[in-house]
């Protein structure tokens, strides 16, 4: 079936985060928005320990309001063996908005949806972009799904599409990367417990070649995950299934998790790709990058989700001041990029200069070198 010339001020592609937050706060300043997202419906996702300075985000784009309701594990803070054996624990209790989350990615990306279509944009599932041409200041977008296709006319694009960078690949001269980080995680099913687990802090363990983190995402399942650089990997007996749980009971804290009368190991685990990158060009002639797709960053700073939902929320400013004309909306918006990039290369190196156990390793070697502006 094909639905032919579709008008829309603004093509987002891609309903994560970031896109979903951009086209929310686009159709709340009244725009007419069309979202293309891939899947057809929410998938889980690794990603899930939200900090307690999302909430101005939230409550920018109207999602507080029924939050506390939506079943997100209530975070306290972290704990973290880093530097030295003993695990510490940092509580969010300095924060001035309180507590953060261990999300569950497949509500909250569902509410997302909903708040999305409840303001008007229209929300085309399991669609993508094939085609876009752009002709004096209007593109044309060919999308296509499983069965059926079209066409858009519409004067900007924002490319949301996470670490695939739809967008930036074909109008931003890809990208420029700063490590080879790789996760390679699995989820435990809960046994019968005694006492189910209620450890509601994400916990980071460091190793002479990497750092483990856990997390208990509200769904009960044990998330952990090895991280490490793409070349170690390859010969990591982990990456099967015996030789993860094995990796795991290895460690100094979390292997207790390791223990099949707390949780049942049998998910293979997989790999994906972790490292920090940015957009050479996030900023273009009638569209833009806005979260992963733009920056992507270390899951040890916990930065992906904030920035995906400021960025969109800035994105989705961006292309509003852009369309009324204004000439130097888009170079603020890069400026914004460069800052938070910026900082992060900056707090990332710190972090990781606080591990000095093994620095004569590759892992630790490669991070112990300062960032170069
Ligand atoms: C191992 C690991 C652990 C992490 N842990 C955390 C954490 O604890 N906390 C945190 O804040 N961040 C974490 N992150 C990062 C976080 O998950 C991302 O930063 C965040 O999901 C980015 O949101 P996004 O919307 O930009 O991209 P995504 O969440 O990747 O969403 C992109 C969307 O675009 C869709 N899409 C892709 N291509 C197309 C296309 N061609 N057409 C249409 N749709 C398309 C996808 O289906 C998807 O819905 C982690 C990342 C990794 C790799």
């Amino acid at each position: 079936m094909s639905d032919r010339s579709q008008e829309a001020e603004v093509v987002v592609l891609g309903g994560g985060p970031a896109g979903a937050s951009a086209a929310l706060h686009l159709a709340r300043n009244g725009l007419p928005v069309v979202l293309l997202e891939r899947s057809t419906e929410p998938q889980w996702r690794i990603g899930e320990t939200l900090g307690p300075s999302a909430r101005p985000m939230l409550d920018t784009l109207g999602l507080l309001k029924g939050w506390s309701a939506e079943g997100h594990r209530v975070s306290p803070g972290n704990g973290s063996s880093w530097g030295s054996d003993p695990i510490q624990f940092t509580d969010f209790i300095a924060s001035p908005y309180g507590s953060g989350w261990q999300l569950d990615r497949v509500r909250f990306e569902r509410r997302l949806w909903t708040e999305v279509e409840r303001h008007g944009v229209r929300l085309q599932l399991g669609t993508r972009m094939t085609q876009a041409r752009r002709e004096a200041g209007v593109w044309d977008v060919d999308w296509a799904g499983v069965s059926t296709s079209g066409s858009l006319r519409a004067s900007w694009i924002i490319d949301a599409t996470g670490r695939r960078g739809e967008g930036v690949r074909r109008w931003g001269r890809g990208y420029e990367s700063t490590d080879a980080l790789v996760a390679v995680f699995s989820r435990g099913r809960p046994s019968q417990q005694t006492s189910p687990d209620q450890e509601a802090r994400t916990w980071v363990e460091s190793a002479p070649d990497g750092w483990w983190y856990s997390a208990l995402p509200p769904d009960g399942h044990r998330l952990m995950a090895w991280m490490t650089d793409a070349d170690l990997v390859r010969n990591w007996p982990g990456r099967e299934r015996e030789g993860f749980v094995e990796q795991l009971r290895m460690t100094k804290h979390l292997g207790q998790w390791a223990d099949p009368a707390r949780y049942h190991w049998d998910e293979a685990p997989r790999i994906t790709s972790a490292q920090s990158r940015r957009a050479r060009v996030a900023v273009g002639d009638g569209w833009l990058a806005v979260g992963d797709a733009a920056l992507s960053f270390d899951p040890l700073s916990a930065q992906g989700l904030i920035t995906a939902l400021l960025t969109g929320i800035r994105g989705a400013e961006t292309s509003l001041r852009s369309l009324r004309g204004e000439r130097e909306a888009g170079a603020t918006y890069v400026a914004g990029l460069e800052s938070i990039w910026k900082d992060y290369r900056r707090l990332l190196y710190e972090h990781y200069a606080q591990e000095r156990r093994w620095s004569d390793q590759p892992f630790w070697a490669r991070r112990h070198r300062p960032p170069v502006p």
